[in-house]
């Protein structure tokens, strides 16, 4: 037969052909929520559902008619399964091509490989699918489907991706380095330039305020919120954290009060109104087919599962947020909370960092060297070395997270001489009056060694069983306090400690900056006392606030970790400032995190 065609007519049938397909190809029989409902499999082997708040996304997904589509919701809105679920429909029923943007490259490849292909293998319609190319960062079909999976650090595989699906994830961990030309995020969305339909959809937890793209995205678009029907009073509003309340130290009561008629739902009526929901535009009323689609969920919409530690989801919200408030920085979790949970940017707070001479003014009676107070159950030491003498500061550790300054002393002497070690050992292994136990000893000692490392890490070899140990401060910014994974070093494989300093700081700076109550007698978890001596005053750095300029010796800015795209405190001191009194205490602090004490055991053995 074929002879019978002459040339022209062969390329016509190619073209009809051609049309033919491209009709067909994005003109699927099913619609999303159908076939996802009837076709894609869990990777645990359920069939896949939607949520009562996925269904309007889900249409909008493939709705040709929107720009793009941006989702701004809390941890545990079952998104990942809801893109994953889309790019099955991608490769299944529009059978083409797709850019999925992460972060990172192997971010974007981990993603791609191991949440998106389970789905894929669990899902028997693409599972029978005949694969032409199955690489870490492209998967194609015989039918003409693809997935590049993309790092945003990744310019040159932008710059070569076509394709009409593009899915953006954590757009907010995007970090932009000034050499980038142009913004990335706007880069990968031209890529489906030239497609007939496009889809265009970018997701994150929020950042910082001034900084976030997912909000940028959020404000430009036509903002649907979650609303919800009070069944008392008929009332429709976006529930909201201010909504929740519970009395303190009860999260278990935890309820949420209808702004209209003061009606406390419980945790059951909260999730039936959630499931009642319907997303509302900025103007109130229901989304329109154009423009730019915006969605955001805050945790209080979720209809999903609650955690099996708790009776009900409002428990564990509340729960979470004593939790913060409790946490070593409370700013950090605060920021935490709001990223993750509210799907909000956090207002970055203005550091507030008390004066010496207020700290000064606020000393205690109580001498140490005579008496250490009742409350202190364990002391620990930091150590911190300069090239003609050693800083060294004992704190005492308490139930509430309280501290006491017990003592604090320079060492004349460079760390290369043993007369130095051997003033050094007189003073940690001094023990001090303690009016339950008799008296305490120093249970734990880091010490610098990040300036003379084997001089210093030789000394601590020998003192391991005192539990000194040498330790140094990470660079990074994103290092935890205190991990419990020493490295160790040399021939002799010595032990050394990385310290997170800047979480350290963070922490240490809030805690000064708490207030005792009015007549001086309750303290907030986390006070830090300090005594009337004259180690922690004209001893200390020469003049009388000398220990407290020393102590709050730094500033800090909020900086964002290349590695982790969290926003976290970044300390710095300024030149020939004197800061040892801080290292001292960040060390000190990261010995009493390296025990991991419980102070109540430690309390009850006191008393027997
Ligand atoms: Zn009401």
């Amino acid at each position: 037969m074929d002879d019978s065609y002459n040339i022209s007519q062969l390329s016509l049938l190619k073209t009809v052909n051609q049309t033919l397909k491209d009709s067909l190809r994005f003109r699927p029989a099913i619609s999303f929520e159908d076939w996802a409902t009837r076709y894609i499999i869990n990777p645990d082997g359920t069939p896949f559902r939607f949520r009562e708040t996925q269904v309007q996304i889900a249409r909008d997904l493939f709705n040709p008619s929107l720009t793009s589509v941006a989702i701004r919701a809390f941890s545990g809105a079952g998104k990942t399964y809801l893109f994953a679920a889309g790019l099955c429909y991608v490769v299944e029923q529009l059978r083409t091509a797709a850019g999925v943007m992460f972060p990172s490259q192997s971010i974007a490849e981990d993603w791609v490989n191991e949440e998106l292909y389970k789905m894929f293998l669990a899902t028997p319609a693409i599972e029978k699918m005949e694969m032409e190319t199955d690489l870490k960062r492209l998967k194609r079909w015989n039918s003409g489907a693809a997935i590049h999976a993309i790092g945003s650090n990744s310019s040159g595989m932008i710059r070569r991706l076509q394709a009409p699906v593009l899915y953006a994830d954590e757009i907010d961990a995007i970090t932009q380095e000034t050499t980038d030309e142009g913004d990335k995020l706007a880069q990968f969305f031209k890529r489906a330039r030239g497609e007939k339909n496009q889809y265009k959809w970018a997701s994150s937890y929020p950042s910082l305020k001034g900084h976030s793209k997912i909000d940028a995205m959020f404000d430009q678009s036509d903002q649907c919120r979650w609303f919800v029907t009070c069944p008392k009073c008929e009332h429709e509003w976006e529930m909201q954290i201010k909504d929740l309340q519970w009395k303190t130290g009860e999260p278990e009561s935890a309820v949420i009060v209808c702004p209209s008629c003061g009606e406390r739902h419980d945790d059951q009526s909260r999730l039936a109104m959630a499931k009642g929901g319907r997303f509302l535009d900025k103007t109130l009323s229901e989304p329109r087919d154009s423009g730019e689609r915006g969605f955001h969920l805050n945790c209080l919409a979720n209809v999903g599962d609650h955690s099996a530690a708790y009776n009900g989801y409002l428990h564990e919200i509340a729960a979470e947020i004593e939790r913060g408030k409790k946490a070593d920085s409370p700013e950090k979790a605060k920021r935490v909370f709001v990223n993750t949970m509210l799907a909000e940017s956090y207002a970055e707070q203005v550091e507030s960092k008390p004066e010496p001479h207020v700290l000064y003014a606020r000393r205690e009676e109580y001498n140490p060297g005579e008496m250490l107070p009742a409350d202190v159950l364990m002391l620990t030491a930091g150590v911190d070395w300069q090239k003609n003498r050693c800083e060294l500061i004992v704190m005492g550790w308490g139930d509430n997270a309280e501290s006491w300054g017990v003592a604090y002393k320079t060492i004349l002497g460079s760390p290369m001489e043993l007369s130095t070690w051997q003033k050094l050992d007189k003073e940690l292994s001094k023990r001090y009056a303690h009016p339950i136990a008799g008296s305490l000893g120093i249970v734990c000692t880091m010490i610098d060694s990040g300036k003379w490392q084997d001089a210093v890490l030789a000394q601590t070899h020998m003192r391991t069983r005192q539990r000194v140990y040498g330790c140094k401060g990470a660079r990074t910014i994103d290092r935890v306090l205190m991990d419990n994974k020493p490295t160790r070093i040399g021939a002799a494989k010595i032990l050394q400690y990385h310290i997170g300093t800047h979480e350290a700081k963070e922490t240490i700076y809030s805690r000064l900056d708490l207030q005792p109550d009015e007549a001086g007698k309750s303290h907030p978890r986390g006070f830090i006392h300090f005594p009337k001596t004259a180690e922690f005053g004209p001893s200390a750095g020469g003049e009388a606030t000398g220990f407290f300029e020393m102590l709050l010796a730094e500033d800090s800015v909020i900086r964002r970790s290349s590695k982790t795209g969290e926003f976290v405190r970044f300390f710095e001191c300024q030149r020939g400032q004197r800061n040892e009194a801080l290292d001292c205490m960040v060390y000190a602090m990261a010995a009493e995190r390296r025990m991991s004490p419980k102070y109540e055991e430690i309390a009850r053995n006191m008393l027997k």
